[in-house]
């Protein structure tokens, strides 16, 4: 076991941006909701808890979200209002631990085995969390609590939303032989069905492989895969990770020509790119998406949040950016996703650089 005396929490919001939406404006509660896209066009950033129960997710095309709801409500992201919040939270993060490692706009780890009230149960500080949060922001969070950030991540999407899970030492185990892969922290739909090709589809069919197999399967990865299969998960909470930029790209032998094939290709990169994060250890605050054309024009466009992107995140910004490049039609040869760590000071700086680094 890893530090099983460690007392980690993971702080997720519910349903982030369509709460916040649903929040300002009681016309929307109770209704399928997806910010982002429009019913003709454009992609699903993110989707309530109403429309979610029709099969509309993240990262769809907006014109199968309609198809599959047609009730459905879209509305335009407003990221000053979610950055409000997320600092509401951030705010009452503080008032406990200084070990807070923000993953996104709307989830955070949290290191509480040394906090500022000497509360004694990890389980009594998520409880508090979760109630200011409420109070502070009228939204739901749900918390994961445990021994490390892996358990604690798993723990927090346990019975989402509202919702508050405990995975102890002596549960961990079983906990993990049960789940199955595809729920696993860096385990991304790409790996997930290579891992079905070779038979692993639970944690207890993943523990039984050996470290040199994943190696051998999944290069660097691999030893992470095997100790998490066992609740090994030694990484620090880190409240200033430095991170270096990282990027994965493709060529394509025949130019795309259409925003769903477009959308399609995104996703799939954004899978390699959050494989070399996990690898790496972080993502950044910026996501860039680039685009070659057939005749070797490039373009590319950029969105940076306050936090580190998620993996979820990476997906919905690469498709959000994806509504700003023209003439797809054309033909594009190659796309592109990069996510650095760029503020607003030296966003130039980093724009330069991407032509050569990129
Ligand atoms: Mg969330």
């Amino acid at each position: 076991m890893s530090n099983p005396t460690k007392k980690i929490l993971h702080i997720d919001m519910d349903a982030f941006y369509a709460s916040v939406e649903q929040r300002d404006n009681p016309e929307l509660v109770g209704k399928p909701l997806a910010v982002g896209g429009s019913k003709e066009r454009g992609v699903v950033a993110a989707a309530s808890y109403e429309a979610r129960k029709y099969g509309v997710k993240s990262a769809m095309p907006s014109s199968i979200a309609y198809r599959k709801c047609p009730q459905l409500i879209f509305i335009k992201p407003r990221f000053e209002a979610y950055k409000e919040a997320s600092q509401q939270i951030r705010e009452v993060f503080e008032e406990y631990t200084d070990l807070v490692e923000p993953l996104a706009l709307d989830e955070a780890y949290l290191d509480v085995t040394d906090n500022k009230f000497d509360m004694e149960f990890a389980m009594d500080i998520a409880t508090e969390i979760k109630q200011k949060i409420k109070d502070k922001t009228g939204l739901t969070a749900s918390a994961g609590i445990s021994y490390n950030k892996f358990l604690a991540k798993i723990a927090s999407d346990y019975n989402k939303p509202d919702g508050f899970y405990v995975i102890t030492p002596s549960m961990a185990e079983k906990f993990i032989e049960k789940l199955p892969i595809e729920k696993f922290f860096g385990v991304g739909k790409v790996t997930a069905k290579k891992m079905h090709l070779k038979g692993i589809f639970t944690g207890a069919n993943l523990k039984r492989k050996s470290e040199q197999q994943l190696t051998q399967w999944f290069g660097k990865a691999g030893g992470y895969y095997y100790n998490i299969s066992r609740g090994i998960d030694n990484r620090k909470v880190n409240p200033n990770r430095i991170r270096k930029s990282l990027g994965a790209e493709r060529t394509y032998e025949n130019d795309i020509t259409t925003k769903e094939e477009m959308a399609e290709n995104i996703i799939r990169i954004a899978e390699i790119l959050i494989k070399r994060i996990e690898n790496a250890g972080g993502a950044g605050k910026s996501l860039t998406l680039k685009v070659k054309y057939g005749d070797f024009k490039q373009i590319t466009r950029s969105k940076t949040i306050s936090e580190t992107l998620t993996n979820e995140q990476i997906k919905v910004i690469g498709i959000l950016l994806l509504d700003s490049i023209p003439d797809i039609e054309k033909g594009i040869r190659l796309i592109g996703l990069q996510t650095a760590n760029f503020d607003q000071e030296n966003k130039d700086v980093f724009l330069e650089q991407l032509e050569f680094e990129f």
